[in-house]
């Protein structure tokens, strides 16, 4: 789904990087360059028209010494299995960064959602889980949503999950509609943790985020939580964009109103007419303070980052950067926030929900609010630190809290047998 890009490559030479800075083993360098574990699966859908097709599938768990394994569960035609494990391998990560007590998961099904209707969908989720099931476990391995599914999906992954056990498990998945065991605060939750990052961010560079210009590039669940949250912050978003393009207006658009009216129409924001219209990789080239990639991996590469003008880059996407494109911005200056930091807030409230559903006992959205913010505004101020002491870019320094964290739970926890 990123091109020519091969985005596991570009997870371990991230990896790579801080094994070199914390001077790890090469033994355990190994260990956290592949996933424990790997399931494909290729599964047959009886579609309303009566003919059977067969797609393809994964779950793939990185590392579970820190806890069970967590990670979405994407609907994407263009997903593989390894990055389906890069994926994963970030999970693990991110985890580790926001010290809540998971490891790194994630799975996917090879399919355009839009080419099938809403009972084909639930046919394919209830036989994906089926097969899967073998691996998943509210004390094993606890999917949640990605790009192409939502609490629809995750709430038939629940009840599959549940028919073959005989009783309720709630806390096999995240991402749940609030009235089966979803939490309050979870659907804005990686939008609000990215506002979150970019507003400390702001305070780092002596950047004003009140009457900051904004870029945003994808108007999904993230993207579009992102911008409307900047927006009542006082930012002014100028840009953004969606699968089908994006429009500019340095005025400033009217988020709430491109939500509310125009996604997931068939021609998208564009249809909103008061804006010059924009290619997705001109949108990131836009004139603006800050940028905030929330689409897929592989965006900004070595031949656009040259091009940036924002001075700041949130990752609400995955991936979005390649490392060649994180040089070219660290030596310009570009302060770069990453994904396994900036869009941690998802996975942090997706803990919030496990913790709520083991207790059956379910928390205000203010405390889960607050809760998060606390998390996001800590890990921000420990990586900072760390950039500082090692004077490097904010990835790296990432990498480095949240790999020493999973390889120090490796080495206490020793190798088995
Ligand atoms: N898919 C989201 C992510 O990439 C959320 C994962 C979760 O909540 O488990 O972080």
């Amino acid at each position: 789904m990123s091109g020519h890009v091969d985005v596991l490559a570009m997870a371990r030479e991230q990896l790579s990087v801080a094994a070199n800075y914390l001077e790890l083993d090469s033994g355990l360098h190994q260990v956290l360059s592949r996933p424990m574990r790997q399931l494909i699966v290729n599964f047959p859908v009886v579609l309303d028209n009566g003919e059977v097709m067969v797609f393809e599938g994964y779950r793939v768990q990185h590392n579970s010494s820190r806890g069970p394994t967590k990670g979405g569960i994407r609907y994407h035609q263009d997903v593989d299995v390894n990055e389906t494990t890069a994926l994963a391998m970030w999970m693990t990560w991110k985890c580790a960064v926001a010290n809540i007590p998971f490891g790194g998961a994630k799975g996917s099904v090879k399919v355009d959602t839009k080419q099938f209707s809403r009972r084909e969908i639930e046919k394919l989720t209830r036989r994906y889980v089926t097969e899967i099931n073998i691996i998943l476990g509210e004390r094993s391995d606890i999917p949640a949503p990605d790009i192409g599914t939502n609490a629809q999906v995750m709430a038939w992954i629940m009840d599959t999950f549940s028919m073959q056990k005989g009783y309720t498990v709630p806390g096999v998945v995240t991402g749940k509609p609030v009235d089966l065991g979803g939490s309050l605060g979870r659907v804005e939750a990686t939008g609000r943790g990215v506002i979150v990052a970019a507003e400390e961010a702001c305070k780092t560079i002596g950047l004003n985020f009140n009457g900051a210009r904004v870029v945003v590039q994808g108007f999904g669940n993230v993207g579009s939580v992102a911008a409307s949250i900047a927006a009542q912050h006082g930012a002014i978003v100028v840009g953004i964009s969606d699968a089908v393009g994006g429009i500019y207006n340095p005025k400033g658009l009217p988020v709430d109103e491109l939500v509310h009216r125009y996604s997931g129409r068939e021609g998208g924001i564009r249809e909103y007419k008061d804006a010059q219209p924009v290619s997705n990789s001109e949108l990131l080239e836009l004139d603006c303070d800050i940028l905030i990639p929330a689409a897929i991996a592989a965006q900004i590469t070595g031949d656009n980052a040259d091009k940036i003008k924002a001075k700041l880059i949130v990752e609400g996407a995955n991936g979005p950067s390649t490392p060649d494109a994180d040089k070219i911005l660290h030596d310009k200056g570009i302060l770069v926030v990453p994904d396994i930091l900036a869009n941690a807030g998802g996975v942090i409230v997706s803990y919030f929900e496990w913790v709520q559903d083991l207790q059956n006992f379910f928390w205000e959205e203010d405390a889960v609010n607050e809760r998060l913010t606390k998390i996001m505004r800590h890990s921000f101020a420990q990586v900072h630190e760390a950039m500082m002491i090692h004077k490097t870019d904010m990835r790296t320094a990432a990498l480095i809290i949240g790999v020493k964290r999973v390889a120090d739970a490796t080495i206490r926890r020793g190798i088995f047998p």
